[in-house]
């Protein structure tokens, strides 16, 4: 590779889809990936022969089901026994375990082997392919980089996926929330515009989660005011309401149950998908599996009423989570002056009909590509902490918020609130405590985050010990937690005895249950592993690419009949055309064929293409 300045990179990591930006030339480009597209799923596939990442990991899903992993980001930084997770494994085609210190890891076979990977791992594997798809753009190494998370992302699952970065190699610059991304992609050209200030509303209904935030923005200043959502509402739920519903639909009518056949369920699933965006456009569509089980054909309607009744109750959801950011932020909806629309199923015609009843006509704000506003934004910000940016993108000041209050529990199980949520990060905050026994000599307190009264109903962070007290009555020694919050929305929790110069340290570092640096270590040498695989992965794309783009020059130069037929009989040109057809029906099958296979195929066609072509030119 060239040796050039690398440029810092904004990757949105989504459930479902990633998305790659760069700042360059004093605009920002979303980068297509190898296939062509601006966005890649989110997907890791494990084979006999090798390991797949983006679209052929996508393509390999309904083939091998039980070894395409995606969605992780549901698992990153939570544990195997919380409810969510439960819910989500019954939904997954993978299996699922318990891990050390109760962490989740997904199971497949990997080249005839069991192998366990952390979700931090998968993830890392999905950022290492846009790191390469930025690579491969720009022509030199990528090493900086900033990665989006949900705003309603905990402290544990911000430090997963940054830990996933650093697993894939990269330098991750800040942790960026989803929405300030989007609304800095939609008032980054208009900066200028904003002497007054300015709410902008980011509605964000993508795959997996749902975000909501209200935005400031004055001058170049973005501020976060508030922020609501779901880590587990999106399109994946309307695709599983309407799965049910067919599920149920053969089980009455063909009196099969697929319930347990995962690659049944997947192309089921599928033709869900497909069909809940071409409610978009339409009012009814038909779906059709061939041989979905037991040599049924699969066919049924599905009209955009149904589809709107099926998930009457989220998109009511949606609404109410909306109605809840504004309520915590004290605004009124009438002083919202635009609703930014993010997410690919924000495009579902009754959730934007349902957001114009609640705010208004003329509010909505479609011109930004819902899919591709998030990175725009991560973009941005990284050529901003980079260095690399212009006077625009140096003019713009972001301020992020905490998703939720952080305290400390008290004797009686109460939730002793530090941080409040929402406050503007980053921030450091002080409480003061005391002592509930005489002659207590010290104190103990676990950190918790969450919105709960009772402390230990909430996520438990960590446990530090304030000792070295000098015996006392109840109520008169003096300790000062200090809660103290990053950019990256990271806490560090420490207590201080008043009059004495004890300090006792909490760093909610991976020890306490996420990921060991020796494990992040092992987890990095394995990624480099994989790089070489890469590679060769990358050569058999090339090979196939090489021929697909022959056949379909060839199959160009077969529509000039009356040229060929001066020149050929009508014999050698169907021969031909056969053959062209055969290659493409084989390059349909084989999703990432061996370059050996595709060259000797190129070959092949060559040998009996070249001479017709020959005699064209002359
Ligand atoms: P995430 O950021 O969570 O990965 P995206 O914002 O990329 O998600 O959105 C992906 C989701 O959007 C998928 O569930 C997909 O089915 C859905 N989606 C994409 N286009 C449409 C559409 N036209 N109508 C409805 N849903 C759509
Ligand atoms: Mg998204």
């Amino acid at each position: 590779m060239t040796k050039k300045a690398a440029p810092a990179i904004g990757i949105d990591l989504g459930t479902t889809y990633s998305c790659v930006a760069v700042w360059e030339h004093d605009h920002v480009e979303i980068i297509t990936n190898d296939q062509g597209n601006r966005t890649t799923p989110s997907y890791v596939s494990f084979t006999m022969e090798e390991r797949f990442v983006g679209e052929s990991a996508f393509n390999n899903a309904a083939m091998d089901p039980i070894n395409t992993i995606y969605g992780v980001k549901r698992l990153i930084g939570r544990h195997f026994s919380d409810t969510s997770v439960r819910e989500d494994i019954t939904l997954w085609p993978f299996s699922v375990v318990a891990g050390a210190n109760d962490r989740p890891k997904v199971v497949v076979n990997y080249k005839g082997e069991e192998k366990q990977f952390f979700p931090e791992e998968i993830s890392s594997m999905v950022l290492i392919k846009m790191k390469q798809i930025a690579e491969t753009y720009l022509g030199c190494t990528v090493k900086d980089a900033v990665v989006t998370v949900p705003a309603y992302f905990n402290d544990s699952q911000r430090r997963a996926t940054k830990d996933a970065g650093v697993i894939a190699g990269l330098n991750v610059k800040r942790i960026m929330d989803e929405p300030t991304a989007a609304a800095l992609a939609y008032g980054f050209h208009k900066i200028k515009d904003y002497s007054k200030p300015q709410n902008v509303f980011v509605f964000d209904l993508g795959g997996g989660t749902f975000d909501v935030s209200l935005v400031n923005v004055c001058g170049g200043h973005f501020e976060v005011k508030a922020t609501a959502g779901d880590t587990h509402l999106g399109g994946e739920d309307f695709d599983n309401r309407i799965l049910n519903y067919f599920v149920e639909e053969l089980k009455r009518k063909n009196n099969k149950d697929i319930k347990d056949n995962s690659r049944a369920l997947r192309r089921l699933r599928g033709a869900c998908e497909r069909a809940k965006r071409s409610l978009c456009t339409t009012t009814m569509t038909t779906i059709q599996v061939d041989c979905l089980y037991e040599g049924i054909d699969f066919s049924s309607t599905l009209s955009r009423t149904r589809f709107d009744e099926l998930n009457k109750d989220l998109f009511a959801k949606c609404i109410e989570l909306t109605d809840q950011c504004l309520k915590d932020a004290k605004v009124h909806k009438n002083d919202i002056d635009i609703v930014v629309l993010v997410g690919g199923s924000s495009r579902i015609p009754k959730v934007q009909q349902l957001l114009e009843e609640y705010f208004g006509d003329r509010k909505l704000h479609r011109n930004i590509n819902q899919d591709e506003a998030v990175a725009y934004g991560a973009a941005v910000l990284a050529a901003q902490l980079s260095g690399q940016g212009n006077d625009v993108v140096n003019k713009v000041v972001l301020s992020d918020v905490t998703p939720l209050s952080l305290g400390v529990d008290t004797i009686e199980d109460v939730m002793a609130i530090v941080v409040a949520r929402n406050t503007s990060v980053p921030t450091k905050k002080v409480r003061n405590f005391t002592t509930v026994k005489d002659d207590q000599t010290s104190v103990t307190f676990n950190v918790y985050e969450g919105e709960r009264l009772q402390a230990s109903k909430n996520h438990f962070l960590g446990t530090f010990e304030v000792s070295g007290l000098s015996p006392a009555p109840r109520g008169v020694p003096s300790i000062d937690v200090c809660f103290e919050i990053d950019a990256d929305g990271i806490l560090n929790v420490s207590g201080t005895v008043r009059g004495s110069d004890q300090t006792s340290k909490l760093t909610i570092t991976n020890e306490e249950s996420w990921l060991r640096k020796e494990e992040i270590d092992k987890m990095i040498e394995e990624a480099k592993k994989y790089k070489a695989e890469d590679e060769k992965h990358k050569r058999k794309v090339d090979a196939r690419r090489e021929l697909d783009d022959y056949a379909y020059e060839m199959s160009k130069i077969m529509r000039n009949q009356e040229l060929l037929l001066s020149l050929i009989s009508e014999g050698e040109t169907q021969k031909i055309e056969d053959e062209i057809c055969d290659v493409i029906k084989w390059l349909d099958l084989n999703n990432v064929p061996s370059v050996e296979a595709s060259n000797s195929k190129l070959l092949g066609l060559k040998k009996i293409c070249e001479p017709i072509v020959a005699k064209m030119k002359n």
